[in-house]
């Protein structure tokens, strides 16, 4: 008899809904992670009242209404939208692109113009009718000024690549519109859980065993004889001791700082678009939560070929890693006490509330 039903390696998000969901049909689980903390991406930490979000800006956003009243029974969520700006060469435009702007980019004031105005912007690209990528994807959306100015110079930086080499799916994901409405998300639901996202994990976690500290790969043996079975977060290749080659991520650094300053930039997230300022985004946390405190607390956002604590960010998807990971994926299927989920062991480009409705899903056929 093992003591525990099972080991759930990573408290991020997909292994708490899983431990949760567990626990709730009577099994025991015991949740370790590598980090000092519960959370996963996802934590958020308290600094001069302010709850900083670690690992960047989280915003959860669903039109799932059983996700959304999965997550609020938790934690009540705040009326936050994100409304990010972008800043190109000392001007401002709103984000998403809409009717705001299109008129800070070429006064045009209705629906009609704006799009007549597209038009005229995309006549250039109209022989691609398949695009290959992201700039070919970006230019026959929004045309000339709106790729040079607001795409260009942010996604080569993120990506650390020519725009011409990254997949167009990435930016599929930025909504267009033709109203006045700045929200980034196209979702019914939006918010921030009041008082920091790390309070949905501790309440997931509630009654659960966790073990922060503790690396599995390290110790894997001992530590799965500890349970019947292994739900496993982390990542693949690592997992099987990169036996087939590393899979690619983006890595990210934050500079912070708090500021002996009530306000910074008036914004949540205001966006770098230009090529020449090394930093993506400035993160200013208390505006997620409408905070009033005396001091500030912001985050200069920098991508990298690899972050500085080793952190895997984004999975870069394109063909040659998406190969690699079916490879991997294919040893994975044949496990039948290991079950993998969430965006490193299944490298995807996940938002939370993917993480949960799969979570979710996958604890409903595993535990019977
Ligand atoms: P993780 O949160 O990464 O959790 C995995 C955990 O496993 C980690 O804590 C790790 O330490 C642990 N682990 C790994 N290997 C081991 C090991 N060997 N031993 C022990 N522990 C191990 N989503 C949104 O919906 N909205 C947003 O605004 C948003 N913004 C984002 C911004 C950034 C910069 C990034 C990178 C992601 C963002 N996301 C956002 C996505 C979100 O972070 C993920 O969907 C979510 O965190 C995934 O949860 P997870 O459990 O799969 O992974
Ligand atoms: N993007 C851009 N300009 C912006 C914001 C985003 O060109 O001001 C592009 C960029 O390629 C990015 C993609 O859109 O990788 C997706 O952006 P999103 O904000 O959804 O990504 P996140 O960083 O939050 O995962």
């Amino acid at each position: 008899m093992k003591k525990y039903d099972y080991l759930v390696v990573g408290a991020g998000l997909f292994g708490s809904v899983f431990a949760h969901e567990a626990k709730k049909k009577g099994r025991k689980c015991l949740v370790i992670d590598k980090r000092n903390h519960i959370g996963g991406n996802c934590y958020t930490e308290e600094i001069e009242g302010i709850n900083v979000h670690r690992y960047g800006a989280h915003i959860f956003h669903t039109s799932n209404k059983e996700v959304w009243s999965y997550v609020n029974s938790f934690v009540e969520f705040n009326r936050y939208t994100n409304s990010p700006v972008a800043k190109y060469k000392g001007e401002l435009y709103n984000l998403p692109f809409n009717m705001n702007t299109f008129y800070q980019l070429w006064r045009v004031t209705t629906p009609e113009e704006a799009k007549s105005k597209i038009e005229e912007q995309r006549s250039e690209y109209r022989h691609i009718t398949d695009p290959k990528n992201l700039e070919e994807q970006a230019l026959i959306l929004g045309g000339k000024d709106i790729y040079e100015k607001l795409i260009k110079g942010y996604t080569e930086k993120q990506w650390g690549r020519p725009a011409s080499e990254i997949p167009a799916f990435i930016i599929k994901r930025l909504p267009f519109r033709f109203t006045f409405d700045n929200n980034y998300f196209d979702d019914i639901y939006q918010g921030i859980p009041i008082g920091g996202y790390t309070l949905l994990f501790q309440r997931l976690l509630d009654g659960i065993d966790v073990k922060l500290g503790i690396d599995y790969l390290a110790d894997k043996d001992s530590l799965d004889r500890l349970a019947s079975k292994v739900v496993y977060t982390g990542e693949i290749d690592k997992f099987y001791n990169y036996c087939f080659g590393k899979l690619e991520y983006r890595g990210l650094y934050f500079e912070n700082e708090i500021l002996d300053l009530e306000n910074f930039q008036g914004n949540a997230v205001v966006n770098y678009t230009e090529k020449e300022v090394p930093f993506t985004r400035v993160i200013e946390h208390k505006h997620f939560e409408y905070g009033r405190q005396s001091k500030t607390y912001i985050s200069k956002e920098y991508p990298s070929e690899f972050s500085k604590d080793d952190e895997k960010y984004y999975p870069i998807n394109d063909e040659r890693n998406q190969i690699l990971f079916h490879k991997y994926n294919n040893l994975a299927d044949k496990e039948d006490k290991v079950i993998f989920g969430g965006r490193l062991a299944e490298y995807k480009y996940y938002d939370m509330h993917h993480v949960i409705e799969k979570a979710l899903t996958v604890s409903k056929i595993n535990i019977e």
